[in-house]
């Protein structure tokens, strides 16, 4: 049985927050009481670009600072790391609010960089993966996650978070690697997070993200926290919060098939506040809706004529180059200072719409308009 907290919190508010992330670790973590003076803990928050934190793109700084200020209760030394798509997390950190936060309680800013292999699961589909060092140095780790939707995996939550271990440019290496496959590459998340030595997960949902995530979504209310130690069961409650049906998400529909998250929700005890008897109305991304859609028998070779394909808003488009220097494929040059993108080479994994710092890529479809 996977134990997973959910506890209602509307707002932001610093008090609130702690008292609420406490419950949640005294619901659902066997560690916590053993926590000990001096003991290192490696936080690691969605980090994903250099946005405020009422864009919803990054975990909210009081979520990250009640998770802090907790573990220096318990005597800890805190450590806030991640490793950004393209950005230093430095960046990252200093406009999303961690950084005023960590001074405020001694934690350090640490960048996930300095790679080293570890073995993939026993039996897994993946032999190995490169992740940052930093991961592995500390006594416990915590991953705190934000609620959002993703355009290639339909919800980034505790499970996706975790790819941000594998240190800056590589990640583009395991798009490129695995294609378009959505299934393929929920399946190398799956077999990531059950390698990685985490202690406990939560997922920041008071503020989630709808619509086209995880970087240029639209912030929405949720009002939920949930947490709990295994990362696949706490993505199921999630997604089921929403309307999802768990086995819709790669991630979990993956952790299901390997063995480290649960196949049923019974497989699921719930502790802290009675769930919901409704599901949250929420707005999925464009590509995921499609999909999603998708009758099985289109689901394979012929989904990639069905599925949008991003393109350029040139009104929109500053041309920073962003998108151009995250593409796995290659796919995207500038030429006569605008950009271009060759659809023939794109594996559609949606990496430029997420970086964009300014909305400027959009779905189009092939067939469909
Ligand atoms: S990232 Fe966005 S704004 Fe920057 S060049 Fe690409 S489309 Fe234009
Ligand atoms: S153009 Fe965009 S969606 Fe296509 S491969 Fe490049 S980053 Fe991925």
């Amino acid at each position: 049985m996977f134990p997973v907290s959910l506890r209602f919190q509307d707002t932001y508010a610093p008090e609130d927050v702690k008292k609420g992330i406490d419950a949640i670790f005294r619901d659902a973590w066997r560690g916590y009481r053993a926590l000990r003076h001096g003991d290192t803990v490696l936080v690691k928050p969605n980090g994903l670009s250099a946005k405020p934190p009422e864009a919803a793109v990054t975990t909210h700084p009081a979520v990250l600072e009640a998770v802090t200020q907790l573990l220096c209760d318990h005597g800890c030394k805190v450590a806030i790391g991640d490793s950004p798509a393209l950005q230093k997390f430095s960046t990252v950190a200093r406009k999303a609010g961690f950084e005023r936060l960590a001074r405020r309680y001694s934690a350090r800013i640490l960048e996930f960089d300095d790679p080293v292999e570890i073995a993939g699961p026993d039996g897994g589909m993946f032999r190995a993966f490169e992740i940052s060092r930093r991961c592995l140095e500390f006594d416990r780790f915590i991953n705190v996650a934000k609620f959002k939707t993703h355009s290639m995996m339909g919800l980034t939550l505790c499970v996706k978070n975790l790819f941000g271990c594998v240190p800056g440019k590589r990640k583009a290496a395991w798009h490129l690697a695995i294609g378009e496959d959505r299934r393929l590459f929920g399946r190398m998340l799956a077999e990531l997070a059950a390698v990685l030595p985490v202690d406990f997960h939560l997922l920041d949902g008071i503020v989630a993200m709808e619509g086209n995530g995880p970087g240029n979504g639209t912030p929405t209310n949720l009002g939920v926290l949930l947490g709990g130690e295994n990362a696949p069961a706490i993505d199921a409650v999630a997604a089921r919060l929403v309307g999802v049906n768990p086995g819709e998400l790669p991630t979990c529909a993956a952790a299901s098939e390997i063995g480290t998250g649960p196949s049923a929700d019974d497989e699921i005890t719930p502790v802290g506040d009675p769930p919901l008897a409704s599901p949250f109305p929420f707005g999925l991304p464009d590509p995921t809706r499609t999909d999603w859609g998708l009758p099985g028998f289109l689901k394979g070779t012929l989904r990639r004529f069905f599925l949008p394909f991003p393109a350029v808003n040139t009104k929109r488009c500053v041309g920073c180059l962003l998108c151009r220097d995250v593409c796995p494929a290659g796919a995207i040059s500038e030429r006569e200072k605008t950009v271009f993108i060759q659809i023939s080479r794109c594996i559609r994994c949606y990496c430029c719409q997420e970086v964009c710092p300014e909305d400027a890529i959009v779905f189009r479809r092939r067939l469909f308009s």
